[in-house]
């Protein structure tokens, strides 16, 4: 598509980390836009946004970058919504669309909800993709597709600001899938973030055994360890966002773990291998859906 046809003419970018990053080159990659600015919190981002050349302009102030969008994404740390919502709300165009990439969806409604102007359409998005980098220089075109991204626009938001998010996502090559923000937060709490802190937590137990241990540890690490670190690599600031903005359905599925951790750890103690064989079954089966969902 021709920029000149672009559905978007100004799209900015608040935040221009590994995700406004990978944004932004498949929307140029697309053409979805005629325009993209974005915005960084510090000198050092901005500088390395415009080294690599993926926006059309780069600057400090997030109002000034909202000022005549027609798209506003932020692409910040959920943490950070409120006052970026504060910051921008006067600077707004009548008719422009804000939506987000935060991996919470009940604070986005709670902290920029009542920043939104009058005739400005708020479209809360997540695409549930990532890595375990951070930064403008991790980002790629390609992160999005195949992937899903999960809409939760807030009752009564306009159908046609709904679509217009979604065709983006889907022209960037995801699904796009609509549902409420509670529904989001639960899902994503058993699929996204309990796994997080399970990884963060026997990450954070082989740092705590002493010495000796703990070059073993990541010698053999080969035997699963390996894998838990990737995840727990992820960055510090998002996923203490996420928890601290996720508390209830976080909470909710904690207890549910305990529970089956204790149970497990049950069978082990009194030898019912026939219900650790059960189980482990179960679990193989799912793994194989997910490869034939292609989302391996
Ligand atoms: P990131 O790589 O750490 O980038 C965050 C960006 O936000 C940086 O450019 C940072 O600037 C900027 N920033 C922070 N506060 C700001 C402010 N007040 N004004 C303007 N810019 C500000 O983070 P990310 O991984 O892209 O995550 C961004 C969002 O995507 C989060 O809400 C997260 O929940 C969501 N998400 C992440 C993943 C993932 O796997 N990483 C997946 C799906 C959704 P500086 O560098 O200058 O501090």
């Amino acid at each position: 598509m021709a920029a000149s046809e672009a559905p978007f003419a100004r799209v900015a970018l608040i935040g221009i980390g590994l995700i406004g990053s990978s944004l932004a080159r498949a929307l140029r990659r697309h053409g979805l836009a005629r325009e993209i600015v974005c915005t960084a919190r510090t000198e050092a981002t901005r500088a390395k946004a415009r080294e690599l050349g993926i926006v059309d302009q780069v600057l400090a102030d997030n109002a000034e970058a909202v000022e005549g969008a027609d798209l506003v994404v932020l692409c910040t740390p959920v943490g950070t919504y409120a006052e970026v919502a504060a910051g921008i709300a006067r600077s707004l165009a009548p008719g422009a669309i804000v939506t987000d990439v935060g991996s919470v969806k009940q604070a986005v409604l709670r902290d920029v909800g009542p920043h939104i102007p009058e005739g400005v359409h708020l479209v809360p998005g997540h695409p549930v993709a990532g890595t375990e980098h951070s930064g403008p220089e991790s980002g790629f075109a390609e992160l999005f597709v195949g992937r899903w991204c999960i809409l939760t626009p807030p009752p009564g938001a306009n159908p046609e600001a709904v679509e217009r998010v979604a065709a983006l996502w889907r022209g960037i090559g995801s699904n796009v899938e609509t549902m409420d923000a509670a529904h989001h937060d639960k899902v994503l709490a058993i699929t996204s973030h309990l796994p997080h802190l399970i990884a963060y937590t026997i990450v954070g137990t082989a740092t705590d055994l002493e010495a000796a241990t703990q070059s073993e540890v990541i010698t053999f690490s080969a035997g699963g360890f390996r894998d838990f670190t990737r995840i727990a690599a992820s960055d510090p600031v998002m996923w203490r966002d996420v928890f601290l903005n996720n508390r209830e359905a976080v909470l909710e599925m904690i207890q549910r773990f305990t529970e089956d951790l204790t149970a497990l750890q049950r069978a082990i103690r009194w030898g019912e291998g026939e219900k650790l064989q059960d189980l482990f079954t179960r679990t193989r089966a799912i793994r194989r859906s997910i490869i034939e969902a292609k989302q391996a």
